[in-house]
């Protein structure tokens, strides 16, 4: 059976930016039977997230992360349904999911890796499952309750940078969901702030690229921040970190800003900030979702249960066509997206 797939065509090295050329679409084929236990997917939603970045060097830097290939399919979450099956739990029309979603249009695959989902749960928005009823709402609702020390009733102010990203918007509604009394989002665009305030109920925003980040952050957070959820690192948590209070938390969810530099993660604080971090006693705690995999299940229910309620506002931006997927990528990585971006893919 005649196929597209998406491949690594280059890499654009460790201080590099990436480009949509770094992906190449091209015609292949896969088996026209399948064996027993595998399922034939069609494959109907992919994510792009910005740790792929380090996927795309030759070495990670991480355990958990495998490098893609040159010339290899790139993987990544996806969402699917079963065209054909040869495994007992599955059945043709079943909706799945996977980690290691391949980037092509139909794909043979091994049943038992493959995650059935339920539709009803996200009132039939599977994409979601991709997002925030996905890994993104489990990075951000985990990351709040195992790092936040996020308590209600106790008058908390959260910062959250990157906050109209996908994990940035969820994270400042479940600051407020929380027991946070006030939520103030950093973001790249007029646009992206508006929505925040406007839609997401955060209590305000800044554009980090107009006017003065600090004198704005002490002017809507005169308490001083009691908990930041880092999506960015970088100069804009320098400002951050400067104004937090004594025994204050960072939530250390990722480092954007410092994705195209050869850096350890996570990167050093500079030493003025590292002193207020110390002097300060402010916690940051590396976090990884993938450590929290036992609370994954009850975690998801109620993520996609305020989604139901209306409590949980979702936004996503859908790019058509596996042949736009290195654009996605390189547009979500410079703040094209508002929400969760997602490739939307059809035969
Ligand atoms: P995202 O925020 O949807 O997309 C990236 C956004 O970051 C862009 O839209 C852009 O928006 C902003 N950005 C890009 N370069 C920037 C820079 N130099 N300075 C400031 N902002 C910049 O991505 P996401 O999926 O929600 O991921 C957010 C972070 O969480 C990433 O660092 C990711 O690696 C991390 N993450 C961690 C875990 C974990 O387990 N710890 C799990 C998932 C994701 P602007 O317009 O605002 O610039």
């Amino acid at each position: 059976m005649i196929i597209q797939r998406v491949v690594l065509n280059s890499r654009p090295g460790k201080n590099g930016v990436p480009v949509a050329e770094n992906f190449r679409l091209e015609q292949s084929t896969i088996a026209d039977t399948i064996q027993t236990g595998q399922v034939r997917v069609k494959t109907l939603y992919l994510s792009v997230d910005p740790y792929m970045r380090c996927r795309m060097n030759e070495d990670t830097g991480s355990d958990y992360l495998q490098p893609w290939q040159l010339s290899e399919v790139a993987d990544g979450g996806g969402v699917g349904v079963v065209e054909e099956s040869k495994h007992d739990n599955l059945a043709e029309g079943d909706f799945v999911t996977s980690f290691t979603w391949p980037w092509q249009t139909v794909a043979i695959l091994d049943g038992s890796l493959l995650q059935k989902l339920v539709p009803q749960l996200v009132n039939g928005r599977l994409s979601y499952f991709l997002g925030a009823a996905g890994i993104t709402g489990l990075t951000a609702l985990l990351g709040v309750r195992e790092k936040g020390h996020v308590a209600v009733g106790a008058n908390q102010t959260m910062v959250v940078s990157g906050a109209a990203g996908a994990c940035g918007s969820l994270a400042g509604q479940i600051g407020h969901l929380e027991g946070c009394s006030r939520v103030v989002g950093i973001a790249g665009t007029d646009e992206k702030c508006s929505i925040l305030v406007q839609e997401m109920g955060f209590d305000a925003a800044i554009n980090y690229k107009k006017g003065n980040v600090a004198e704005q952050l002490r002017e809507l957070c005169p308490g001083g921040v009691d908990v930041y959820f880092d999506n960015v690192g970088g100069d804009i948590s320098d400002t951050v970190i400067s104004q937090m209070n004594q025994n204050s938390h960072i939530i250390l969810c990722g480092q954007i800003s410092q994705y195209n530099k050869d850096v350890p993660y996570p990167p050093p604080l500079p030493p003025d900030i590292e002193k207020i971090q110390k002097e300060r006693n402010i916690t940051r705690e590396r976090f990884l979702v993938l450590n929290y995999m036992d609370k994954y299940e009850a975690s998801t229910l109620q993520l996609c249960q305020w989604i139901q309620e209306g409590k949980l506002k979702v936004r996503e931006t859908m790019v058509e066509g596996l042949a736009n997927i290195g654009a996605a990528f390189q547009s979500m990585m410079s703040g094209g997206n508002i929400g969760k971006q997602i490739v939307s893919v059809s035969k």
